[in-house]
């Protein structure tokens, strides 16, 4: 049979898996989930034998039901190639206690990539399964990280453009280097005078603007979104915690069917969903731990069942990981609601009127499986600086939320399971907070110095993504006014 996608928010608006990819968002602001989610038809033993893009298909073609073997196949190759650094993809570490999947080996070093170099050959694949002509047109607001790899992945796939605001004050350094240097015919990236929120309402406005759609179609183009609540990045996510506990057992590090524990850092809660999608699949995991940083809504609501957007905003050193609201979260709120589209709803117009909502009792026991914590900045720098001098091995600040959070979670339970923390991002990403965090001294040196400081500390080379923006050549110069950005749109397209 094949799976379907439903809505979270209208029990009759049902797709198929590629027109979900295309489409993104279901109507009513609800999201695309599997109808069912469908269990691993491969034995452990088996995926400890296979590659990683061998499991990326035994993991996908189970959710994307509506291709072939050989278009599921071919987007595989197509992603899951030289653009990472190691053959493994997603290479795991031991240090101190815990096994560190490392997510940060594609072209721009942060996790997002595990799931945006598939989306494009997902997205494209789709168009054509569903008799569509025109080109795709990505278009993403960005505070930093997705617009890189979203243009990373779109960067010269024909049949796409890829659009991407920035606010052209509120990037780092190395974030802004990276966009602008950005190579591809088909890609756009535009600093607006303004910040992210007015960014990200100003592409809200061109994907609701009517006219503007039917201009762009009789020009042969269609909007679609990369977002992260696109089931086309939730669905290579599920990947790589099949491909870790493979890999657990293929180095007899644990025995087939004996569970491990996951660590994730999280925001938006995508990444963490995946792993709670390959735990529903059969994978056996035991607690899906979900770290926070000083933006600790999460924690608030494992704790309390009230999940409360209603606080100040804090910006810490873990940037991806500042989120009030974590999209995502709707989709597990759908099924511990018993997959009431109804209630589901009602809770969610809550969040948009009051900035929260509240949970049943009978919803919260099904919870039981999480368990969320969150790490202080101090705390965050802590698990840096021990853990390096400890063992020598270097992690980032959003993978250091997750490992003090881990730390805690020890001292609650007593629970030595095998743990699997999710490494997010490469420390070269953040080097300023990271070298800060090993020695305060650091912290005069200009970002490429701490680079190269970095590597001497760490004994790991400089990746390719930061070391060849340093002298690259600067190809996208635009900035404008928030009222100009549909203007800006229609000139690239012409
Ligand atoms: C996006 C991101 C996260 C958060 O992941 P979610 O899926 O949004 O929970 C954590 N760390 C890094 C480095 C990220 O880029």
């Amino acid at each position: 049979m094949d799976l379907q996608y439903v809505s979270t928010r209208d029990a009759s608006e049902v797709v198929s898996a590629s027109q979900a990819i295309l489409k993104g968002l279901a109507n009513n602001g609800g999201l695309f989930v599997p109808t069912f989610i469908p269990k691993l038809d491969v034995s452990l033993e088996e995926l400890s034998k296979m590659t990683y893009q061998e499991t990326a298909y035994e993991v996908m073609k189970l959710f994307l039901s509506d291709f072939t073997k050989e278009e599921l196949q071919t987007c595989i190759q197509r992603a899951y190639d030289d653009k990472f650094d190691t053959e493994e993809i997603a290479p795991l570490v031991y240090a101190d206690g815990a096994y560190y999947l490392e997510l940060f080996h594609g072209s721009t070093i942060a996790f997002k990539d595990m799931a945006l170099s598939i989306l494009p050959h997902l997205m494209i694949t789709s168009a054509r399964k569903n008799q569509i002509k025109n080109d795709i047109v990505i278009l993403t607001a960005t505070s930093g990280d997705t617009g890189k790899a979203a243009l990373a992945g779109f960067a010269g796939v024909e049949g796409t453009k890829i659009i991407v605001f920035y606010p052209k004050d509120g990037v780092s350094p190395i974030q802004k280097q990276q966009m602008v240097t950005q190579a591809g015919d088909n890609t756009l990236v535009v600093g607006i005078n303004g910040n992210f929120d007015q960014a990200q309402t100003g592409v809200k406005q061109m994907f609701a603007d009517a006219q503007l759609a039917e201009e762009l179609d009789r020009a042969g183009y269609q909007f679609s979104s990369a977002n992260s609540i696109n089931i086309g990045r939730l669905v290579p996510q599920i990947v790589y915690y099949v491909y870790a506990y493979s890999r657990l057992l293929a180095h007899g590090k644990i025995a087939a069917g004996e569970s491990i524990n996951v660590v994730v850092p999280t925001g938006n809660f995508g990444n963490i969903l995946a792993a709670f999608y390959a735990k529903n699949m059969g994978l056996p995991i035991a607690k899906l731990i979900c770290a926070s940083n000083e933006n600790k809504v999460l924690f608030d609501f494992f704790q309390t069942g009230v999940y409360d957007k209603n606080r100040p905003f804090v910006l810490t050193n873990s940037p991806s990981m500042d989120i009030l609201v974590s999209s995502n979260l709707e989709r597990l709120i759908y099924r511990i609601a018993g997959e009431d589209t109804v209630k589901n709803a009602a809770l969610m117009r809550d969040l948009v009127a009051e900035g929260r909502y509240e949970i049943t009792p009978e919803m919260k026991e099904q919870l039981a499986d999480f368990y969320g914590n969150y790490a202080s900045e101090e705390e965050t720098g802590r698990a840096i600086h021990d853990l390096y001098d400890k063992t020598g091995y270097v992690i980032d600040t959003h993978t250091a939320v997750a490992s003090s959070v881990y730390a805690k979670y020890r001292q609650d339970t007593g629970d030595d399971t095998v743990t699997v923390i999710a490494s997010t991002a490469s420390p070269f990403k953040f080097a300023r907070s990271v070298m800060g965090a090993i020695d305060a001294s650091y912290q005069q040196m200009d970002d490429f110095d701490l680079v190269d400081k970095l590597s001497e500390v760490s004994g790991v080379t400089v990746p390719k993504a930061v070391d060849e923006i340093r002298h690259a050549e600067v190809r996208h110069k635009t900035i404008c006014e928030v009222e100009e950005m549909p203007q800006v749109v229609r000139d690239f397209l012409k």
